[in-house]
């Protein structure tokens, strides 16, 4: 006799999904790199949105249709300076573009997701909470550090100056509002030896 699996099946339940975030600047990235050798998937959504404006044609296309054939240089690549210069003073064009990236890689994420099998995986993105992605997620965990400590470690790591550092920030949530928001926090006034073990304690104790 034929057995009726799909009502008697277990299905595994779905990972709990971690948002991480922080300002530029703030030590994500270093933190989702520990948190990886602590043993859980990372998925970084600015990495992964530079790939798909060059992997997923139907993205492709929309974004040559909202900013022409020249936002893809002659190898078929996306053309970061072009477009960067184009929607610089168009504020409505940025939405846009930003209207058609977003929902992209929203779906690769959910892509991403159902091939993980750990029970708890992290989505890195400086844009939880101006996106309200936190609203998606199980709980949102912010780094933070003082805005000088911040912009001291951005001019050593990219050679940026003061000034460019600071109109970047400017452009960001407040610290202080992200804190409002934030679930878990890890600070980052200190030492790489202090970060990490924060982040241990931290993930480990998220239930
Ligand atoms: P962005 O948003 O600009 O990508 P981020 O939040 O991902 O930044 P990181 O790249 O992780 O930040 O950290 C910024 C720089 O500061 C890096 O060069 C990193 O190695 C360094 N850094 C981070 N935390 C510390 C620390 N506690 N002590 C010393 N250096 C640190």
């Amino acid at each position: 006799m034929e057995e009726l699996h799909s009502e008697t099946q277990k299905t595994e339940p779905e990972p709990k999904v971690i948002g991480l975030t922080g300002g530029i600047g703030s030590g994500k990235t270093t933190v989702a790199h520990f948190i990886e050798d602590f043993g859980f998937p990372v998925y970084y959504s600015d990495d992964r949105a530079k790939a798909i404006v060059n992997e997923n044609e139907d993205l492709k296309a929309k974004i040559k249709g909202l900013l022409g054939d020249e936002a893809y240089d002659a190898k078929g690549l996306y053309d970061r300076k072009f477009v960067a210069e184009k929607v610089f003073n168009n504020k409505e064009q940025l939405h846009e573009l930003n209207e058609i990236i977003h929902p992209a890689v929203r779906i690769d994420f959910e892509e991403w997701l159902k091939k993980q099998t750990k029970y708890m995986v992290f989505k890195e993105t400086a844009l939880l909470f101006e996106l309200k992605l936190n609203k998606q997620c199980y709980k949102s965990l912010l780094v933070t550090a003082e805005d000088n400590i911040r912009t001291k470690r951005v001019m050593d790591r990219d050679g940026k100056t003061y000034r460019e550092v600071e109109s970047v920030m400017e452009k960001q949530m407040s610290e202080k509002d992200k804190i409002k928001l934030a679930d878990c926090i890890i600070h980052n006034n200190t030492t790489l030896e202090d970060l990490k073990e924060q982040t241990e304690r931290i993930i480990f104790s998220i239930e």
